[in-house]
């Protein structure tokens, strides 16, 4: 049915790239192309291996869209799925409308010297995306992604209005490192480290970063403490759901992980500008200086997030807890999945972070090649039909949970 070049061969893209092997009657060309080709052909193995499915792979800088344009324009995929960094968002969009082919991401873009993310700078392709008839689906991971289509699944069958939004998202497994991050080290620290942001009558309100927290309980997990984040979703869905009065983002953070990122952040580890280093020469002909960005540094010596799984236990939980009007009156909704990480590992070889990311984003895939999400321009995925991805996440591996008029505790 359809054409796919997966960019990327990290931890999400590995997630991915199983379940587009697993629904072959919709994925039937396959191409894995990254910055390391040798990722891609390892991960082509296992592939090979385990599905007997034909992967082929490609280097590419994701960086230059001179390069991006070469490989497209040769292989032509139907659509392509952004799995690299939020960096390359621009690069392979424009890309895309070079060659003719559609898009799919599931972060939105930043800029690599500035730790700030925001839809305008993609949202600015829509009108060319439109003239060329082509789709850029973006965000669709789990959050952004599930949580944005658990929204659009609520205000489709069960809201008149929705009025209060809040997404909690909760990972109660423990990899057994000191500190580690869960996706990209480099992304995820700059995402944490930023101020709070949430959306209140009418305007955005900032905080100090995790000045807000509260003690939340999740299904099958007990309380947890609670940290109101920044979050992109909420950008994209006070827009398309004009009648919320209020919508924030929790996420749960160890105490032991908050004592480690405020060590990196005061000793200087966290900075994303270039720093002047004395480092020996490749050739030990005595030292010189390079420059390196701390972040950077720092990510290449903590964990790598693809190599937590095996030892990753407990689960995570993500959903909407959301509270509006129906017939007139006043009515609360709570929709989550809860996701293990053994059991992701065991199906895939990644935790479960890269699991809840990976899934969705093949879903949307899924449902652009059915013709289910298929529309000119650039569109958030809360702007789709919920329903034939809610049926999907159900059988894919993520089974979602309802609770109707109980306490959000919010
Ligand atoms: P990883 O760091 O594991 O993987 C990133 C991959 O992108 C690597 O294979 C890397 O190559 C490749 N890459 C980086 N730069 C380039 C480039 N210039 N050209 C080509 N390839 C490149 O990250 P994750 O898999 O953990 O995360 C992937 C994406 O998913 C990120 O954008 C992240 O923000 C997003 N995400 C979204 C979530 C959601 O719920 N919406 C949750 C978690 C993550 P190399 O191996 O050579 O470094």
């Amino acid at each position: 049915m359809g054409k796919v070049l997966i960019i990327g061969a990290g931890g999400v893209a590995t997630v991915a790239a199983h379940k587009v092997c697993q629904n072959r009657d919709v994925f039937t060309d396959v191409m894995i192309a990254s910055r390391t080709e040798r990722k891609c052909k390892e991960l082509a193995k296992v592939l090979n291996d385990k599905y007997g499915t034909d992967v082929r792979t490609a280097q590419v800088d994701a960086d230059s869209v001179d390069q991006l344009v070469e490989l497209l324009g040769a292989y032509k995929p139907d659509l392509v799925m952004n799995l690299a960094l939020p960096y390359q968002d621009l690069t392979i969009m424009e890309a895309c409308l070079q060659t003719g082919c559609n898009y799919l991401d599931t972060a939105n873009y930043e800029p690599k010297d500035e730790a700030h993310f925001e839809y305008s700078w993609q949202w600015a392709y829509r009108e060319r995306f439109e003239q060329a008839g082509l789709c850029a689906i973006l965000g669709c991971g789990f959050d952004p992604g599930v949580t944005s289509i658990f929204t659009a699944y609520a205000a489709k069958h069960h809201f008149d209005e929705i009025q209060y939004l809040d997404i909690v998202d909760c990972n109660a497994g423990n990899h057994h490192k000191a500190f580690a991050t869960n996706f990209n080290p480099e992304i995820n620290i700059r995402e944490i480290t930023q101020k709070g942001l949430y959306w209140e009558d009418g305007k955005y309100i900032e905080t100090e970063p995790m000045e807000i927290h509260k003690p939340l309980n999740y299904p099958n997990i007990g309380p947890r403490e609670s940290y109101l984040l920044h979050h992109e979703e909420i950008e994209s869905l006070v827009i398309n759901y004009p009648t919320i009065r209020r919508a924030r983002f929790w996420m749960t953070f160890g105490q032991q992980y908050l004592t480690y990122l405020d060590v990196i952040q005061n000793i200087g580890m966290s900075r994303i500008d270039e720093v002047e280093y004395k480092a020996p020469k490749a050739d030990g002909t005595g030292d010189e200086v390079v420059k390196i960005v701390p972040l950077q540094f720092l990510k290449a010596v903590l964990p790598n997030p693809q190599d937590l799984g095996e030892n990753y236990d407990g689960e995570t939980s993500i959903g909407c807890r959301i509270r509006g009007l129906r017939g007139g009156e006043e009515h609360t909704y709570y929709v989550y999945n809860n996701c293990s990480h053994q059991a992701a590992y065991e199906e895939t070889g990644m935790q479960g972070v890269s699991y809840t990311t990976g899934v969705p984003a093949m879903i949307g895939a899924m449902m652009f090649l059915k013709g289910l999400w298929n529309k000119p321009g650039v569109h958030n995925v809360e702007e789709f039909d919920p329903d034939p991805f809610m049926q999907q996440l159900a059988t894919q591996g993520l089974p979602w949970h309802e609770m109707h008029d109980c306490d959000l505790e919010l």
